[in-house]
């Protein structure tokens, strides 16, 4: 149930509803927006509960239900944008945010090398997978807290933001000592226990959509992240399962505007885990831009042959250079800057 509150409404006022909500054992969430506040009840029950019981509180304006199963991701609950910093870098602004690295951390070398020549090309945050959710047991599971270590120190080097993935629950507090943003993957879109932890940690993070999950399951996993209080979540679509063989994944290229209407959170798109190719990375990343999204998630190795994960879909430096320009010239004709 979302209650707005008048323009100019007292603190005592929104106070008011807050208790009524918690009298009966309803949580409570509250958007401070720029000209009024926004208090979403939140429980099993508010269903059950009449529109009055907080429509005739002093300083309430209108009371009304959101239908769909995500409350705190929806745009019912904030209308504008959420835009906000990590280290310096607006994220979900005007401007374009553009992560990239490669795919794994797997030496001081690879790391550096690719870290500079993309920082140089105009990405703002650096990616590397230190813990890497491999489908096989028998594949490289990543450099754990080593790689944790080497992203630290890429990102004094380069003075440079990072975002790395979390694969369990029981880690969360470690990667976050070392992180500007926690990655949860696809295949943990669903992991409940793993966002609640993400949620409680005070961490940006970026949420991917799950293989084959929904928009409305996806926005729904960002309610718990949401509802432990982090506000700081990015989603990221990063292409479904489906009957197409010809990629990886099908890149929902609708989700876009889908996502960007229903919810205020920042929307980001990976294009190289939906290609799975080097040479189809491009064409969908000039797509997701020119469709909408607030930033893209791309793989590059400074020598993709020698990759241990992920080689055949990462851009080498100087494909990731040019694909900038590309995308720079695409920001500016839908009036935004990379
Ligand atoms: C990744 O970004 O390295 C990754 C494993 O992606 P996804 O979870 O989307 O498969
Ligand atoms: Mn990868």
């Amino acid at each position: 149930m979302i209650v707005e509150m008048k323009k100019g409404s007292t603190q005592q006022e929104v106070d008011e509803v807050v208790q009524r909500a918690k009298s009966l054992d309803m949580r409570v969430q509250l958007n401070l927006g720029t000209d009024k506040t926004v208090v979403a009840i939140l429980g099993a029950n508010t269903g059950k509960l009449p529109t009055e019981t907080f429509a005739v509180l002093p300083g309430v304006e209108s009371v009304s239900r959101i239908m769909k199963p995500y409350k705190l991701a929806s745009r019912e609950f904030q209308p504008e944008d959420s835009i906000f910093s990590v280290n310096g870098v607006e994220i979900g602004g005007n401007r374009i945010v553009i992560m990239a690295g490669p795919c794994a951390v797997e030496s001081e070398d690879q790391l550096m090398k690719t870290v500079k020549e993309v920082k140089e090309s105009g990405a703002s945050i650096i990616r590397g997978g230190a813990y890497k959710p491999r489908s096989s047991p028998f594949n490289f599971q990543g450099l754990e807290k080593r790689g944790l270590e080497l992203l630290e120190m890429a990102r004094e080097r380069f003075d440079i933001p990072v975002v790395t993935e979390v694969v369990d629950p029981h880690d969360v507090e470690l990667v976050a000592s070392y992180t500007d943003i926690m990655q949860v993957g696809a295949r943990n879109m669903q992991n409940f226990a793993l966002l609640t932890e993400v949620g409680k940690s005070r961490r940006p993070v970026l949420l991917k959509r799950g293989l084959s999950s929904t928009v409305k399951e996806w926005l729904t996993a960002a309610d718990y992240i949401l509802a432990e209080g982090n506000e700081k979540v990015m989603l990221c679509e990063r292409g479904i399962r489906t009957f197409e063989d010809s990629i990886r994944f099908s890149l929902d290229i609708t989700s876009v505007p889908v996502v960007k209407k229903a919810s205020h959170l920042p929307l980001f798109v990976d294009p190289s885990h939906a290609s799975g190719n080097y040479s189809f990375v491009p064409a969908v990343a000039r797509a997701a831009i020119a469709a909408g999204a607030d930033g893209l998630l791309i793989e590059v190795h400074y020598n993709p042959k020698e990759a241990l994960v992920d080689g055949p879909q990462a851009l080498t430096p100087s494909d990731f250079g040019r694909l900038m320009k590309e995308l720079e010239a695409i920001a500016k004709a839908i009036g935004r800057s990379l």
